[in-house]
Formats: C-alpha cells, structure tokens, sequence
C-alpha cells in the first residue's frame, strides 16, 4: 500500500492528470478573476404558491472566465473554498446582491434575496460584521436580504455556528437552510436553529409525485417546518404535476425551471414589469 501511495500520481490515469491541472488552472485563474471582474450574479425567482405576497429571488453565482466562458458553480466554488479565495468571493456576492437589491428598490420593485455563504465564511471572517456594513453601505432593509446555508455548517462547532446565525436574525435578515435532508443534521435539532426558510432539496422533489418515499419525506418535512414556524421552498420544480401535489401539501414557495431558470438582471426586470402589468 505504501508503494502505491508513492507512486500514485505517476500511476493515475490521464483523465485525474488533467483533472489536477484543471483544478491548478482554476485555482490560477479565481486569483485574478475577483480584481478582472469576472464574477456575475443571476437570479433565480422563488414564487409564492401559498398565503404569502412576498417576492423573493436567490441570487446564483456565474463566473465569466476570460478562455474557458461560462463557468458553474459546481467547477469552482470547492477550489475557492480549499483556497480560501471563497472569502473574498462571498464578500464580492454579499455586495452585489445589496446594491441590486438597492437598484430594484429605486426602480419600485420591493424584493427578497437570498445569497448563498459557504461554511468557511462563518469559521474564517466575521460574517455578521460583513452583512451589517455592507446593509448600511446600500441602506437596505436587512429583511430583504437572506442568507442561505446548507446543513454542512454544523460540522463546525454548533454552537458558534448557532451564535453566528442568532447575531445575523438580531440584524434583521432571515436565514434559510438549504439543501434539506441531504445533510448531516437530523430533524432533532432543528429545533434549536433560528431559520425562517427551509428549502427541500431537489433531490426528493424529482421524483414527485409517484415516489411514495419522496412522498412520506416531503409531506413530513412540511408539517413538521410548518409546526415550527419555519417557511418552506421546494426546490427544482421541473414540472406541473410536482406544483399541483407541492400545493396539496402546503408548500409555501416553489423554485424551479417551470417558472423560471435563473436570469440576467435586465430579464428580472422584464419580469416584474409583466407583472405590474397584470
Ligand atoms: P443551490 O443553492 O442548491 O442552488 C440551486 C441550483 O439548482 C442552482 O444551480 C440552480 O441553477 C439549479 N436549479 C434551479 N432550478 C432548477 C430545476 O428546476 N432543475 C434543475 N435541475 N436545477 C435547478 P447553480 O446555479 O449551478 O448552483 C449550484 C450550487 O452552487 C448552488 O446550489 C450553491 O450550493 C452553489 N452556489 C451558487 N452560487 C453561490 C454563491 O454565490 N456562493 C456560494 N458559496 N455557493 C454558491
Ligand atoms: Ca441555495
Ligand atoms: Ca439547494
Ligand atoms: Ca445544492
């Protein structure tokens, strides 16, 4: 075994050599990519299908990468984590979703939106500080703005963790745990969480409506948010037979390509102008 370890790169197949350069070349590239401006936010709508009359958007970050093009999140947000480049990436993300927060606002368009924070921003920089400033900066109302977190967090110190998010919902801004039942955590704490969003993960909603065990998951999941005040968004809803039996059950809001794939600013705004117009 110790033979192998020692020669495992000369032995790795071309496709994981290609793979460590493609990581070296992002990792290169992510350096220069925050100061050559390359970073762009579009947003994605979610939309009420219950009582609420609010409008809210998650706002999903693409990279505009100057060889390469379009870039996903998926291709290099780990490789900024590992670097901790994400740090400053994050900032970057929190600053543009208030300032496009602030220019919608000044157009007459009132909206919720949810940024998404890596883990290593709450373990590594002073997040709370970072959105308190930065909300004063554009003069935004905090509850327009949501931070969105996967369970992933709490592999860090609960309890920091929890303190970190109770100064952040002490701001005014709303918290939204993403991905849900994909995680480590169990249903037992979350209790303990202050959230207001949970968003079940695509995952369960894909196989909707037929799946009996989505089915079990995704109703019980929604009594049981419901029973703790917490809001609920389904995510990638794909289809009209997935909205029809999310409406059965009380699901609050729906994200999804079936209304809509995240969008360019100037096509945001065409939407809530069709809308004003209705
Ligand atoms: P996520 O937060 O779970 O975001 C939802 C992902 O599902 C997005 O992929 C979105 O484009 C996609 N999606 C939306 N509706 C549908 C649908 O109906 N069907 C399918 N198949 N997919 C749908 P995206 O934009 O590629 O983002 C992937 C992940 O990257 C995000 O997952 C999030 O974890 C991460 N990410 C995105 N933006 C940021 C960011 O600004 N900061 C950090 N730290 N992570 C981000
Ligand atoms: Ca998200
Ligand atoms: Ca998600
Ligand atoms: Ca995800």
């Amino acid at each position: 075994a110790k033979e192998m370890g020692r020669n495992q790169f000369q032995f790795s197949s071309p496709y994981s050599k290609r793979r460590i350069k493609q990581k070296l070349y992002i990792e290169q590239g992510l350096k220069s990519a925050l100061a050559n401006n390359e970073f762009k936010l579009l947003y994605q709508p979610q939309i009420s299908v219950g009582k609420s009359t609010e409008h809210r958007i998650e706002a999903l970050i693409r990279w505009m990468h100057p060889t390469q093009g379009l870039v996903t999140p998926a291709d290099f947000i780990s490789i900024a984590e590992e670097s901790g480049i994400i740090i400053d990436i994050g900032k970057w993300v929190l600053k543009s979703a208030c300032e496009q927060i602030s220019i919608l606002r000044n157009a007459g368009i009132y909206t919720k939106i949810s940024i998404n924070v890596s883990p290593k921003q709450f373990k590594y920089s002073d997040l709370t500080e970072d959105v308190r400033s930065t909300l004063q900066e554009f003069k935004i109302d905090p509850s327009q703005l949501e931070i969105e977190v996967t369970e992933s967090i709490f592999v860090e110190e609960m309890d920091d963790v929890i303190k970190q998010l109770e100064a952040l919902r002490a701001l005014g801004v709303s918290i939204s745990l993403d991905d849900f039942g994909t995680g480590y955590s169990s249903l037992s704490y979350l209790k303990r969480l202050p959230l207001n969003i949970l968003k079940i993960d695509r995952s369960f909603i894909s196989e909707l409506p037929n799946n009996k065990h989505s089915q079990t998951i995704v109703e019980s999941i929604i009594r049981m948010a419901h029973q703790l005040s917490i809001q609920v968004i389904a995510e990638g809803v794909e289809n009209q037979a997935q909205l029809d039996y999310l409406k059965k059950l009380d699901c609050d809001f729906v994200q999804g390509y079936l209304f809509s794939i995240p969008l360019e600013t100037r096509e945001l705004f065409t939407l809530y102008q069709s809308l004003s117009v209705q």
